[in-house]
């Protein structure tokens, strides 16, 4: 474990991933391989650790959200097929070739300037927008979608290697959402079957994301492009997951001191926390610049000694105030579990972000620079 100093820290357990994937590779299809999404820094995890892990692990296909992030990936991992999923550039067709990543090309146009622009061959996978209206080829008819893959496939500085398409509504279980997901995976596999009666097999065709994967397998994607259950975390909090999952990431501070105040006492920026008796409180070192949110200013609640005590006042940058009555004895150097396990209780990512309505995703990935990741 490196070294780190105790003010407030995000330990990231390995094992926990571990057994994640292990739990999702046994629902794995047959000819579904898994493809882990670690953009945004392994979603606040750490790339660099995790990216290790998973090759130790036998993950041969990664995932991440733009050029950067596949050159620092690359250095983690040599061996293995990372996929930009985001937009790049056309003019940086020479540095996907010279670290061999492979770019998700979104239009005809696209696909044109990188082969203009590349020296050898650019691996590439075409996207295309079944639904989720953000970027990929559109066409309302498969015949003319498979034409412009056609003619991407014809350009000779590129290698075609698959199609994907990204699932807007999959986390879902409206019956018009489950219609709308179908109908998005039907318009892939059209534009597949098309492909190969004109003669073109391609070895890769995806469409799963986390919820496509836990709710919409139908054995059929290569790949399944997991991200959020890998980390432990749910793609809809609402939703059971159908495997066994430990969020893998925690994220801790210290007392830096305990007192006692008064009924009329306020606590924190703007007075918004009076006192109506007699309390105990102590103040921890987190706050928002370490990416606990604001928002969870006399809403969120903290394990200490395995119980839950609740945030009173303001999260300020730096710090934030808890009631810390219902303990007898507390004192300043105790560890405060912001998110993850302390005794019997866990606060998850996925709580939190419900309070303040937004999803773990945001929680976990706004996990801030400062606060150093311990590898457990
Ligand atoms: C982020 C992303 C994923 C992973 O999504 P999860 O819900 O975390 O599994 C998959 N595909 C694309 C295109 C993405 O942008």
């Amino acid at each position: 474990m490196k070294p780190y100093r105790k003010r407030a820290w995000a330990e990231v357990s390995l094992d926990s991933l571990e057994g994640n994937i292990r739990s999702i590779q046994k629902s794995l299809s047959l000819g579904t391989e898994i493809m882990a999404v670690i953009k945004a820094d392994a979603y606040g995890h750490g790339e660099g650790e995790i990216c290790h892990k998973l090759e130790e692990i036998g993950i041969k296909y990664f995932a991440v959200s733009n050029l950067d992030e596949a050159i620092s990936v690359r250095e983690h991992c040599s061996n293995g097929d990372i996929l930009i999923l985001g937009y790049t550039p056309p003019e940086y067709a020479i540095e996907l070739e010279s670290y061999n990543i492979i770019q998700g090309v979104i239009s005809l146009e696209h696909a044109a300037y990188l082969a203009q622009n590349a020296k050898n061959k650019v691996r590439c996978h075409i996207k295309v927008d079944t639904g989720m209206g953000r970027v990929g080829l559109k066409h309302y008819n498969v015949r003319d979608c498979v034409d412009e893959i056609e003619e991407i496939i014809k350009l000779d500085k590129l290698s075609v290697e698959g199609i994907y398409t990204h699932l807007a509504v999959a986390d879902s279980r409206n019956k018009s959402d489950i219609a709308y997901t179908k109908a998005q995976i039907d318009y892939i596999h059209a534009v597949y079957d098309e492909l190969k009666n004109r003669g073109i097999f391609l070895t890769h065709i995806h469409y799963l994301n986390s919820a496509g994967f836990c709710y919409h397998d139908d054995g059929k994607s290569t790949l399944a492009r997991i991200g959020i259950i890998m980390y432990g975390l749910h793609p809809n909090y609402e939703m059971e997951l159908p495997y066994d999952l430990k969020p893998v990431l925690s994220l801790k501070a210290i007392i830096s001191q305990v007192k006692t105040i008064d009924k009329g006492d306020f606590v924190s920026y703007g007075r918004t926390f009076c006192a109506q008796s007699q309390m105990k409180v102590a103040t921890v070192t987190v706050g928002y610049a370490d990416g606990y949110s604001r928002l969870l200013s006399s809403k969120g609640e903290a394990l200490v000694q395995g119980k839950r005590c609740k945030i009173i006042g303001r999260v300020c940058m730096d710090q934030l105030v808890l009631d810390v009555s219902c303990l007898e004895n507390v004192q300043a150097g105790e560890i405060v579990t912001l998110i993850g396990k302390d005794g019997d209780d866990i606060i998850t990512a996925d709580e939190l972000a419900n309070i303040y309505g937004t999803i773990g995703y945001e929680v976990v990935c706004g996990i801030s620079k400062r606060v150093p990741r311990i590898y457990v």
